[in-house]
């Protein structure tokens, strides 16, 4: 039997899961490993963390097959001369291909106190944590949201309909928040903050951070709980793996997704390197495309020359549960439609994937 092992059933994973499953070949058997035992919708955490989401809402079941073994275990570090994953607590794995799709983790960007003292929302076990702390705060109480990114605009907006008595602001390093959108719907989402008391604090430099004190430019703010968003970097295995890797520290593949000097390990998502910002959607064109190209491999079938350029349909946030934002076909949309449009993309991937 060939054995293929997809680390991480995240976006990239469930998606080729998905692809591969109803065609898989009688000679082929999958290993997925993940630490946890759901897939979960990374993409919903910031109401997660909020407070506006229940846990149960924002997981999905791993699919079943007779030829599909799930693992939940920790991958600890991938032995790629022995061509196995260890696993903390758990036998190494062995396989014939390898799909990495791990995802990130927090960057903090050699800020002192980032890593200790702020909540994160990149994981479901911190966005858990923050979820329990903002949601225990007293009334009136102060909260910092570093990064003014999708997460950290969207985490600000719906902790605004979920606590409207906590004092929120939102620390940018940008002259304006959502520094990769145009500039309408940076300014349509500030006047929504504006409206709604949420403070933006433009061109920040977070140089320190204690317990319950941002040092903005060596000035402390007094905070009852700082939440990071202001930065990602690939996960902690692949960090750790001697190979060619782009500036953000993500791997460098062919356009075959699989590592220039190895065929047999595959990268998608969060930990590969492209042209395209890290996202879900990104994540999932990836994985179909290795989908593909497993699937003609283990049939013994030519591949394309090329496979086609991955374009990114666009990209939707939220501003609490009634309004958004978003980018569709290049053309900024802001108001009711966006957020609908996101509502029914989340519902669509749930029943899809349930
Ligand atoms: C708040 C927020 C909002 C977002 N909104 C959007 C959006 O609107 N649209 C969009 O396209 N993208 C969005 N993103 C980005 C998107 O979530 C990621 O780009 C996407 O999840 C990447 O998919 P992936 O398959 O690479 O990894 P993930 O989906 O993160 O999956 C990684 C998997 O690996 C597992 N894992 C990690 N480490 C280990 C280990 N050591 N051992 C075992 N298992 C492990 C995890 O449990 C997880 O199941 C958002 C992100 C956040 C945080």
């Amino acid at each position: 039997m060939r054995k293929l092992v997809i680390l991480g059933g995240g976006y990239g994973g469930m998606r080729i899961l998905q692809k591969i499953l109803p065609n898989l070949p009688d000679s082929v058997e999958v290993t997925l490993i993940d630490k946890l035992p759901y897939h979960c919708l990374k993409t919903e955490y910031y109401a997660l963390a909020a407070g506006t989401l229940s846990d149960q809402h924002v997981r999905v079941p791993f699919p079943t097959h007779e030829r599909l073994h799930i693992v939940y275990a920790e991958v600890v570090s991938i032995a790629l001369e022995k061509q196995q994953v260890i696993l903390a607590d758990a036998e190494p794995l062995t396989y014939d291909d390898l799909v990495i799709g791990l995802g990130c983790e927090d960057k903090y960007h050699d800020v002192p106190g980032a890593a200790e003292f702020t909540y994160s929302i990149q994981s479901i076990e911190s966005s858990r944590n923050t979820f329990l702390a903002l949601n225990n705060l007293q009334a009136h109480s102060k909260v910092a949201i570093v990064g003014a990114g999708l997460s950290g605009v969207e985490l600000a907006s719906e902790l605004h309909e979920s606590r409207p008595d906590l004092e929120i602001m939102i620390f940018d390093r940008g002259k304006n928040i959502l520094s990769a959108f145009p500039e309408r719907l940076s300014n349509y989402v500030a006047e929504w903050f504006y409206e709604r008391d949420v403070q933006i604090i433009n061109h920040a430099n977070i140089t320190k951070v204690d317990e319950g004190i941002l040092f903005n430019n060596n000035e402390p703010v007094q905070c009852d709980a700082i939440v990071w968003t202001a930065g990602i970097q690939p996960n902690k295995v692949v960090r750790e793996l001697d190979l060619e890797k782009d500036r953000q520290g993500r791997l460098m593949v062919t356009h075959y997704h699989h590592l220039p000097n190895n065929e047999n390990i595959y990268v998608v998502g969060d930990c590969a390197s492209s042209e395209h910002a890290p996202s879900a959607q990104l994540a999932e064109a990836q994985a179909e495309q290795v989908a593909l190209v497993l699937l003609k491999k283990w049939n013994g079938e030519e591949l394309p020359d090329r496979l086609p350029k991955i374009k990114m349909k666009g990209i939707l946030g939220s501003l609490g549960k009634k309004h958004g934002f978003g980018l569709v076909a290049e053309k900024p949309i802001t108001g009711r439609v966006p957020r609908l449009l996101k509502s029914g993309i989340l519902w669509l991937y749930k029943f899809h994937n349930g």
